[in-house]
């Protein structure tokens, strides 16, 4: 093929700088790599950003949605809406709280939960629902936030993906009671593996603090602080979820640079759009009106019947031109854990379906330089326009 690359161009492969290097080095030479100041220097950075009154830093999303649900108050038995077009953390969260999580079909064009499958799922023991801004594109807040409220639900956001995320000029997260992100290396700002909870909820702050370190009280957290000992009391069989001063490190410096990257990321994103207009392809539709995308995922969904290829086998082209690529995702419930546990099978979600067997999620990281995109191009035409 004259078309590979030399080198494999890993997906997801995240942006860092001299910076950051440097704030590991500092963490390193001053010996505090455990919980201290940096995280708490984060979490406010985070705060601001977000607009909201708590921002409460975690080992990561996963951690922070298990601690809302529990901050939550999920009782055994009770359940959660989840879209079933999402990674395993989203449910897996529900599951260790002690809920049930019900899937939901998607909206086929924009991926995120479909709020009349939302509304179709609500039984009397449902609590929650986590609506997930799939790629970065902000759910309909509006539809969902008006059935949750008319059914008693929570609403916590799944905002993995969507950090730069606004709704009808209101940032993503701060719609529900809580909001969940993600730091791990694929996401829009990395500290390697770390997560946040915001909120506007003082006690779910509190009970989500105490509960990420082992449910101490929130003194701990300064315990080997140089103020000197204190006493710490254990309120509540907790976690050991705390993000590191060594995550936060980078977290302080990726923060700043987050709109400069969403920006880089637009460009790389329309790049595609135009190069990808006249194959058997669907590419993400525009953003919808007055909403921000967070352009964390670009994923092109193959007509499959139209290429006359499978998603599968373009996955293996791919990676033969060395190109990396992701599938984001295959829905929950074609997973056998969530079949076994529940019962769901093929048949049950056919728009989350019908994007399982034909998305293929393309690189899109602010790392990417132009040539690295043209490479990209250059493979999927190549695989797409001239046959395989
Ligand atoms: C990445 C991701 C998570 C989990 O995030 P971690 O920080 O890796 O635990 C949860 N939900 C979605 C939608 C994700 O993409």
């Amino acid at each position: 093929m004259k078309d590979v690359r030399e080198d494999f161009l890993v997906f997801g492969s995240p942006r860092i700088e001299g910076e950051e290097m440097e704030e590991v080095l500092d963490s390193l030479r001053s010996g505090w790599i455990g919980t201290g100041p940096k995280v708490a220097r984060f979490e406010e950075m985070f705060r601001e950003y977000k607009g909201c009154a708590h921002a409460v830093a975690v080992s990561s999303c996963t951690a922070a949605l298990h601690l809302s649900m529990l901050a939550a108050g999920l009782q055994p038995g009770d359940e959660v809406v989840v879209p079933t077009m999402t990674f395993a953390a989203t449910a897996n969260a529900v599951i260790h709280a002690g809920g049930r999580p019900v899937l939901a079909d998607c909206d086929r064009r924009t991926m995120n939960l479909d709020p009349a499958e939302l509304e179709r799922r609500i039984t009397p023991r449902t609590r929650a629902v986590i609506p997930v801004h799939f790629a970065g594109r902000p759910c309909d807040m509006d539809a969902i936030t008006g059935i949750a409220s008319r059914h008693g639900l929570k609403v916590i956001e799944d905002a993995a993906h969507a950090v730069e995320a606004e709704y009808h000029g209101r940032k993503v997260g701060t719609f529900g009671e809580m909001g969940c992100f993600s730091f791990y290396v694929t996401k829009n700002v990395v500290t390697g593996e770390g997560g946040m909870v915001v909120t506007d909820n003082g006690e779910y702050a509190d009970r989500i603090k105490v509960m990420a370190l082992h449910g101490m009280t929130r003194d701990a957290w300064r315990r080997f602080s140089d103020s000197g000992y204190r006493h710490y009391q254990v309120v509540y069989a907790g976690f050991k979820y705390n993000m590191t001063d060594l995550q936060a490190a980078l977290g302080i410096h990726q923060l700043p640079r987050v709109d400069l990257w969403w920006e880089r990321r637009r460009v790389i994103w329309e790049r595609y759009d135009r190069a990808f207009q006249d194959l058997p392809v669907f590419t993400p539709p525009a953003p919808e009106p007055g909403t921000r995308h967070a352009f964390h995922l670009y994923t092109l969904l193959l007509d499959t019947e139209g290429a006359g290829i499978s998603r599968d086998r373009f996955l293996a082209e791919m990676t033969l031109r060395n190109i990396g690529v992701g599938v984001h995702y295959v829905a929950l419930h074609l997973h056998p854990y969530y079949q076994q546990a529940y019962g769901y099978r093929r048949g049950d979600f056919p728009a989350a379906e019908w994007i399982s067997d034909r998305t293929v999620s393309l690189p899109l990281s602010a790392k990417l330089t132009d040539e690295d995109v043209e490479d990209v191009i250059e493979a999927v035409r190549g695989i797409l326009s001239d046959g395989v």
